[in-house]
């Protein structure tokens, strides 16, 4: 990038989750001026509420073969892996299209090959950033399992054979090995296959913090705002907030499940799509504790250790992205977890999210094609505190004229927009 010889911004970034956090912080870590914005404090949505997982396995979106053979339960709108508004289908029947299309065997093995790439750098910088930010004390090497409740070897023998292809490490688990493992829980799970290379966290919105306060901390600016609007300004832009205006020469949109709606008066038409989810927290039984993520195969939900306790999430649900919460897939899920770890009455209120994500289940991560100093960085579906890092890294690269560190082609707005 040439010197910076205006009175502009070099970068403001829109948005501080995750992804916004991490371009934020690669840009200045490469010397460039840098403002973030949002109207929260850092990581206070998407990024707060999930399940904290620095997942290396997920290579795999929910649309994949496998999809099809669940559909027929899906369909019935009873199943707590997936809950789906009618109207919402009946107005996004070309978003489902081509994420069903998405799901053949032809277009997983190339989507699972791309975000590997990601996963595999995003991990890196995670275990890199978490040390340097002063959050080390977060991140937990005890890997993340999914158990099956019934005698399932082959699915967790065909899913650690999926995860070998690509050398992604993983241990399969009979009942013993799993109550050796997890001695605090009740020995309701016959199988298990454990991800030993994925991470996790005990507060994913805290260790966003963590990261806003080290990008603060080496010149970066935070700035909070209601952001209404941007459009181009000479040879840059001009973002328009609630109480001022930013110009900058470089603008990077990461607005999570609200990026669409910024682009659309500039004619970006985006199929961005939200599976929302949601999460309750339990007292912990300190004499009983659960000592890592576990995913409940057959129930479709997840139950983790957080700082203020138990973290169960739910599966997705397929809705507007503002539309009343329903807790129908929480309250279904919930006695279920209480069968499996101890722990005590609720802390705080239900938390609820929205997992942003276009038809293939890859992010766009790159220029916006028909606007110079534009770049887009959201999409990341259902591991977006897994590959936040390695998103901004590569936009914050690409700004500076530098190549990212793995293959983005995949990710290109191209082929949506
Ligand atoms: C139930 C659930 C469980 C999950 N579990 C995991 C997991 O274990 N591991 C994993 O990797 N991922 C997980 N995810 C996915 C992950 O949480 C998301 O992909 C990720 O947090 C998206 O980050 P983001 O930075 O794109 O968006 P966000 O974190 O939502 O950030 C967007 C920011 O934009 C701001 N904003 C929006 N509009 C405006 C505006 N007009 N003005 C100012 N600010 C604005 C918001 O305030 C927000 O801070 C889960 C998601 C859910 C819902």
């Amino acid at each position: 990038m040439p010197e910076n010889t205006s009175n502009k911004t070099d970068v403001v970034v829109l948005g501080a989750g995750i992804v916004g956090v991490s371009a934020a912080h690669a840009a200045r870590q490469r010397g460039m001026s840098v403002m973030l914005v949002d109207r929260r404090e850092p990581g206070s949505e998407t990024s707060y509420g999930n399940a904290g997982i620095i997942s290396s396995g997920s290579i795999f979106p929910l649309n994949q073969p496998s999809l099809f053979g669940n559909l027929p339960k899906y369909l019935s709108n009873r199943h707590a892996a997936l809950r789906w508004d009618v109207g919402w289908a009946l107005k996004n029947l070309g978003w489902i299209a081509r994420f069903l299309a998405s799901a053949r065997t032809s277009q997983t093995k190339p989507r699972a090959q791309a975000l590997h790439g990601l996963i595999k750098a995003s991990l890196k910088l995670h275990r890199e950033w978490i040390v340097q930010a002063g959050a080390g004390n977060r991140i937990r090497e005890t890997g993340w399992l999914k158990a099956w409740r019934s005698d399932n070897l082959a699915a967790a023998k065909a899913d650690q054979a999926a995860l070998t292809e690509y050398g992604i490490k993983s241990e399969l688990l009979d009942r013993q090995a799993i109550s050796a493992l997890e001695p605090n829980i009740l020995p309701v799970y016959s199988v298990g296959l454990l991800h030993t290379e994925t991470a996790s966290v005990d507060s994913p919105g805290n260790v966003t913090k963590a990261y806003a306060r080290m990008f603060a901390g080496s010149g970066g600016e935070v700035r909070h705002s209601e952001i209404k609007s941007i459009m181009q300004d000479g040879d840059g832009w001009r973002v328009v907030l609630s109480d001022g205006e930013i110009r900058a020469r470089h603008v990077v949109v990461a607005l999570g499940p609200w990026s669409a709606d910024l682009l659309r008066p500039l004619g970006y038409r985006v199929p961005l799509a939200t599976e929302r989810g949601y999460h309750r927290e339990f007292q912990p039984n300190a004499a009983r504790k659960l000592l890592r993520p576990i995913y409940d195969a057959e129930n479709a939900f997840l139950m983790t250790p957080m700082e203020q306790g138990i973290r169960v999430t739910s599966g997705v649900e397929l809705t507007d992205r503002d539309a009343p919460s329903s807790y129908e897939q929480l309250d279904t899920v919930v006695p279920l977890a209480r069968g499996v770890a101890e722990f005590g009455e609720p802390v705080g209120e239900i938390w609820r999210g929205a997992r942003p994500t276009l038809p293939d289940s890859l992010p766009m991560i790159g220029p916006a094609p028909r606007h110079h100093g534009l770049w887009l960085a959201f999409g990341n579906q259902h591991i977006g505190f897994t590959t936040g890092p390695a998103t901004g890294e590569a936009i914050a690269a690409m700004i500076a004229g530098a190549e990212p560190g793995f293959d983005i082609s995949a990710f290109s707005p191209r082929r949506y927009i």
